[in-house]
């Protein structure tokens, strides 16, 4: 989608390292972490938010957890636990309106979040 940021990421346009990728995500390490491992797992497709998935967009969805749970063992979290979080909308805290996951770990996290 022109304009969208995530879009030009995952297409490759910002220059971007990406730390996985397939036909269907990137993933990469948010500009702002805020965690020790703080990753970013982006459908190439774009959606806007949580809202906005259809019932066809769950092989996506069940993809990104697989995904997810291969990024916490490549970046060794998956023993001492991780979370995998979407934001979605003003109240959810949802600030670039392509669907995202984030995937936060290497400390202890708290609940529930502020
Ligand atoms: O859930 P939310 O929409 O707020 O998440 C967007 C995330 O994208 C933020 O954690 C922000 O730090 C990250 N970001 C990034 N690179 C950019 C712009 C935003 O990693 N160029």
């Amino acid at each position: 989608m022109k304009d969208c940021l995530f879009c030009k990421i995952a297409a490759g346009e910002m220059d971007t390292d990406f730390v996985y990728e397939d036909e269907k995500v990137v993933v990469f390490e948010d500009i702002n972490p805020q965690a020790p491992v703080h990753l970013l797992i982006v459908p190439k497709r774009h959606i806007s938010d949580l809202n906005s998935l259809k019932p066809e967009d769950g092989d996506l969805i069940g993809h990104v957890y697989q995904i997810a749970k291969k990024m916490a063992a490549k970046f060794k979290i998956a023993e001492s636990g991780y979370r995998l979080v979407s934001n979605c909308g003003d109240n959810g805290g949802q600030t670039v309106y392509h669907i995202h996951f984030h995937l936060l770990g290497g400390r202890e996290l708290q609940w529930p979040p502020g």
